[in-house]
């Protein structure tokens, strides 16, 4: 981990927030290359969560009013267990302190962790006792506007803008249910003492998306994709299973298709950028580690220096969001599902006789009618309420009837599907499996075998001299690759051996070299980052060769014979 970590600070992938002032845990700049790949595992994700899954992308904002988290159950409840040291003042979450010192697992409530403290003598690192422990909420809180303002939080998740606007979006989907909706952007979560690098941190970035359901159809028209896959899956009783998808869910161990359907889809990103398949996992959660309104919860966890870390949750929430926040906001927040035929219903109805009322009630004759045709029974008098006024209507002015009706459809809460990814862990995991240290002629060398599409920097141009002709022609096919799209560097500086090292070390493909052959027949090499081994081609062939090896897995030896000088 700390090579990798030194490479990534010294080329300039990750750097320290507020360095200059000390720093601060749990923030993290990503720095130009870093933030290069991070943009394209970004566009990725959107590839295949939204483009791919007929789905619509939105930008809520990241400050929400306190109302949102009430009803989410963010403020009450979005807490994890501190410990504080009464000598030195250092204040550690609880459960994560107990594994590292006791290498104990702890349920997060105060009762547990008083419990072990007890039984073990717990102490802080300086040898103080701790305190009693306390809840800690990890929103951020803030003020809106000016004087006592309002009460606001720093989103926690990007998921509660979308079910916050859900009305807007049903009519936007027409109320055709399945849709999903997605948000990438910014998360943040005050974590208590974030001591995992860039694993844990207090500004994050997470691609959600919220996949709107039938509650009785939990199904994809997409699965047959995925069915055959088999993945490697932790069940609920630590029990592990490498099986296909469909059995996975023919034995039960996932709950239903459209959560498989996920786990596949979710797995295909995750190999896509470049995680390595036999250390990625689906871990499901315990009976007591899911939430109650939960019904099934899996997470992708994929393996890191730091041990078996999770970057993606996908939990099934049934209608727990949208009925929350139908209880707080007072909106109907259900879809009316038509049913494909009309189904013919009897039921009884009360009848008002219209020309007994009119004599007797007048003017409020017809709203007595109407109040009495919502009723399904009714015996000697009813009371029913018209402009604020009780009336009582005796028997004599209604008659109650067995009637048959039609209904078309039936208003439903939508239940909800979330695979929510950690822009941030992926974006690691991704440059963790792919650094590689190997020898080339005799010498050690440290590669960063990125997809040849996530590479931040695709192409590096290099002239062998820092001769002016040589740098010219380097800059005039470092400009024809510009113009097409290809991000490229071009580099004078040291020797070419030192160059070629660089460029394999923050993951470039591929590296066109200008020497003393193209003066004499117009051709350039191209260096290929995983062998080492180089082609020569004409230089007015560059910008489509190395488009089409970008976009490919083709070998450089498809476009001339390869050499190693
Ligand atoms: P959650 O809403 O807790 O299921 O989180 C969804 C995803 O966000 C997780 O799978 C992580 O990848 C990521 N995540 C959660 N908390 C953090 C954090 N403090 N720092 C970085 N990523 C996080």
């Amino acid at each position: 981990m700390s090579q990798i970590m030194e490479m990534l600070v010294r080329r300039g992938f990750i750097w320290q927030s507020f360095e200059i002032y000390g720093g601060m845990a749990g923030f993290i700049d990503y720095a130009p290359l870093g933030n290069g790949l991070r943009r394209k595992i970004e566009n990725l994700w959107r590839e295949f969560f939204v483009v791919n899954e007929r789905s619509v992308e939105i930008d809520t904002p990241t400050v929400g009013i306190e109302e949102v988290f009430i009803a989410s159950g963010h403020a009450e409840g979005f807490t994890d267990v501190a410990i504080e040291c009464s000598e030195c003042g250092r204040v550690f979450r609880a459960d994560h302190y107990v594994k590292e010192k006791l290498n104990l697992e702890v349920d997060p409530t105060i009762e547990a962790v008083k419990a072990v403290i007890e039984e073990f003598d717990l102490r802080c690192e300086c040898g103080g006792k701790f305190k009693e422990p306390e809840h800690f909420n990890l929103m951020f809180e803030t003020k809106i506007g000016p004087g006592r303002g309002k009460k606001g939080y720093l989103r926690p998740e990007t998921a509660q803008g979308i079910f916050i606007a859900f009305k807007r979006l049903s009519d936007y989907f027409r109320h055709k249910l399945p849709f999903g909706v997605a948000q990438i952007g910014r998360a943040y979560r005050n974590e208590i003492s974030p001591r995992q690098g860039v694993i844990r941190l207090r500004e994050f970035n997470q691609a959600e998306l919220e996949f709107f359901c039938h509650p009785g159809e939990k199904k994809h028209p997409d699965f047959h994709k995925y069915a055959d896959d088999v993945v490697t899956l932790v069940d609920k009783f630590d029990k592990e299973h490498r099986i296909t998808l469909r059995e996975a869910v023919e034995r039960g161990i996932i709950a239903h298709e459209l959560l498989a359907y996920f786990v596949g889809k979710t797995r295909r990103f995750l190999l896509a950028a470049g995680i390595k398949d036999d250390k990625l996992r689906f871990r499901q959660h315990k009976d007591d580690e899911r939430a109650h309104y939960a019904v099934d919860c899996w997470d992708a966890e994929v393996l890191l220096s730091y041990g078996w870390i999770e970057v993606v949750g996908i939990a099934d929430r049934s209608d727990y969001d949208l009925s929350r926040h139908t209880k707080y906001s007072k909106e109907d927040l259900s879809v009316f599902v038509p049913y494909d035929e009309p189904v013919k219903v009897k039921r009884k109805k009360v009848v008002a006789n219209i020309a007994k009322l009119g004599p007797v009630f007048k003017e409020k004759a017809k709203k007595i009618a109407e109040e009495l045709a919502k009723l399904e029974s009714a015996g000697d008098e009813v009371k029913v309420v018209v402009d604020g006024e009780e009336i009582t209507v005796t028997s004599e002015f209604y008659e109650v009837r067995e009637v048959e009706e039609e209904i078309h459809g039936e208003k439903i809460v939508p239940h909800v599907i979330e695979p929510s990814f950690g822009l941030d862990r992926i974006t690691y995991a991704v440059l963790e499996h792919a650094f590689d240290v190997d020898h080339v002629d005799g010498e050690e060398r440290k590669v960063l075998r990125l997809k040849r599409y996530l590479a931040p920097v695709q192409v590096a141009v290099l002239p062998l001299l820092s001769k002016d002709r040589f740098v010219e022609e380097a800059e005039r096919i470092a400009e024809s690759l510009r113009e097409s799209g290809v991000y490229t560097e071009l580099d004078t500086a040291g020797s070419i051996g030192r160059r070629y090292r660089r460029y394999d070390e923050i993951g470039t493909p591929f590296c066109v070299t200008v020497d003393h052959q193209t003066f004499e027949d117009g051709t350039v090499t191209i260096r290929d980052r995983d062998t080492t081994s180089q082609i020569r081609i004409q230089k007015d062939r560059i910008v489509d060769v190395i488009k089409e090896l970008l976009s490919s897995e083709k070998d450089i030896k498809e476009f001339g014979e390869v050499f190693r000088p």
